[in-house]
C-alpha cells in the first residue's frame, strides 16, 4: 500500500479507561468503576449515531486510542468493532488501529484482531529497562512487553511501539532498540520526548530534586533512535514517527496533511474545516452527553497549522504549491523567512515546491516552525 493520504476522514475513538496511572500521564484517563464499561459503550453507540447523522461517511481509517482500550477485554472490543462497523459502510478499511498497553494485551484479543482487515496493533512499551519503567509508574515490566511483542508480531503483520525519550537520568535506549528490532517484527516506531504533566508525581520528584529536570535534555537520544531505526530499514517520515517502507500511520497522515476528522469518547476531537469541537475530558459528563467546546479557527489559525504540522513531516516537508491553493499567495516575509533557514542550514528545498527540515533543523524545530508563522489575517485569505 502506498503512503498517500487517506480520501476521507478518520475517525478517533478515545476509550478513558487505564488499571492504573503512570507517574506523568497527561492524557485523560480513569480507573474503570463497577460497570463503567458497559455504560461507556452503550453511550458510544449513542454519540457514534448522532455522529454519523453529520458524518454520514465512509471512513478510510479508525484509530482507537487511551487510555488503555485494551481494558474493555475481548468482549468489549468485539462491541467496540461491531458498533463502528457502519462507519466503514462495508468497504475495506485502509487501516483500523488499536492501542494497548502490553500487560493487558491477551492472545484471545490477538486472534481476534488477526481476523479483522487493516488491523493495526500500537503498543505503549515507552521504555526497555525494568527500572525506567518503574521510574516511569508504569505497569509493565520488560518480560511482559516481550510476552506482549511475542504474541503479537507473530500473528499480526502491522506491529507499532510507542517510546518515550528524554526520560531524567537514564541513559539512551537506542542499543536496547537495536536488540527489540533484531528480536520482533517490528514495523512502525513513535518516539516522543517526555512531557511531564503539572502536579504529577513525575513532576513532584522533579520539583524536590530527587530527579534531573527532563527540560534540559539535549537531542542525543533522539539522533542516536533516529539512527538506529534507520539502520534497520525504517524511514523517518514525522518529527517523531518512523515506518518501514509503506506503513506510514495513514490515520494520523490525515491529522498532519489537516485533513478532517471525526472524534468519539470523553476528550475527543473532532474537526471539519473552520470548526473544532471537542468532548469533556469527563467521564461522568460525556455519559451524561454534556455538550462539546467549540472552536471555531480563524484561516490564521489554520495556515499556521498546516505549515506547522507540514514541517514535522520531515520526509516529505511543506507544499508551497498546497499552501497558496488552500491559504492564498503567502506574503513577503514568509519567503524571506524560508530564505534565512535554508541559509542557516536548518530547511532544504526537496522536489518541485517543497521545502523541509533538515537533520540540523531537526534539534531547532520548533523555533524554525515558529518563525514561519503569519499573525495577520490580511496576510491569509
Ligand atoms: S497507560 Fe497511557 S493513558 Fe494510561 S495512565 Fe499510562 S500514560 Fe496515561
Amino acid at each position: 500500500m502506498s503512503d498517500t493520504l487517506p480520501a476521507a476522514a478518520g475517525l478517533y475513538v478515545h476509550v478513558p479507561f487505564c488499571f492504573s496511572r503512570c507517574d506523568y500521564c497527561g492524557f485523560y484517563s480513569t480507573i474503570p468503576a463497577a460497570g463503567s464499561l458497559e455504560q461507556y459503550l452503550l453511550r458510544l453507540q449513542h454519540e457514534s449515531e448522532a455522529a454519523r447523522a453529520c458524518h454520514p461517511g465512509p471512513v478510510k481509517t479508525v484509530f482507537i486510542g487511551g487510555g488503555n482500550p485494551t481494558t474493555l477485554g475481548l468482549v468489549g472490543i468485539k462491541k467496540m468493532f461491531s458498533l463502528l462497523e457502519p462507519w466503514l459502510a462495508g468497504s475495506r478499511p485502509e487501516e483500523i488501529t488499536l492501542e494497548t498497553n502490553p500487560e493487558t494485551l491477551t492472545a484471545e484479543i490477538v486472534d481476534y484482531l488477526a481476523g479483522i482487515e487493516g488491523v493495526r496493533l500500537s503498543m505503549g512499551v515507552q521504555r526497555l529497562k525494568d527500572t525506567e519503567l518503574a521510574l516511569l509508574g508504569r505497569r509493565a515490566r520488560l518480560d511482559s512487553v516481550h510476552r506482549a511483542l511475542d504474541m503479537a508480531c507473530s500473528r499480526l503483520n502491522n506491529v507499532s511501539v510507542d517510546l518515550i525519550l528524554g526520560v531524567p537520568g537514564c541513559p539512551s535506549l537506542a542499543e536496547d532498540l537495536a536488540a527489540l528490532l533484531q528480536r520482533f517484527e517490528i514495523q512502525h516506531v513513535s518516539a516522543y520526548f517526555l512531557t511531564v504533566e503539572d502536579d504529577s508525581p513525575l513532576q513532584r520528584r522533579i520539583l524536590n530534586g530527587e530527579l534531573p529536570d527532563p527540560s534540559e535534555t539535549g537531542p542525543e537520544e533522539l539522533f542516536a533512535v533516529c539512527e538506529t531505526l534507520k539502520n534497520h530499514g525504517f524511514e523517518h517520515y514525522e518529527i517523531s514517527n518512523y515506518a518501514r517502507p509503506g506503513r506510514r500511520c495513514r490515520h494520523n497522515l490525515n491529522y498532519w496533511l489537516a485533513g478532517d476528522y471525526v472524534g468519539l469518547g470523553p476528550s475527543a476531537v473532532s474537526c471539519h474545516t473552520d470548526c473544532r469541537t471537542t468532548n469533556p475530558a469527563d467521564l461522568a459528563r460525556w455519559l451524561a452527553a454534556a455538550p462539546p467546546h467549540v472552536e471555531k479557527l480563524s484561516p490564521v489559525d489554520r495556515r499556521n497549522e498546516f505549515v506547522m504540522l507540514s514541517l514535522r513531516l520531515v520526509a516529505d516537508g511543506l507544499d508551497l504549491v498546497a499552501l497558496e491553493s488552500r491559504f492564498g499567495q503567502q506574503p513577503a516575509e514568509f519567503f524571506a523567512g524560508l530564505t534565512l533557514q535554508i541559509a542557516a542550514g536548518n530547511l532544504e528545498k526537496h522536489g518541485a515546491g517543497r521545502v523541509r527540515l533538515t537533520d540540523r533543523g531537526l534539534a531547532v524545530a520548533d523555533s524554525v516552525i515558529a518563525g514561519l508563522f503569519i499573525d495577520s489575517p490580511e496576510k491569509c485569505r
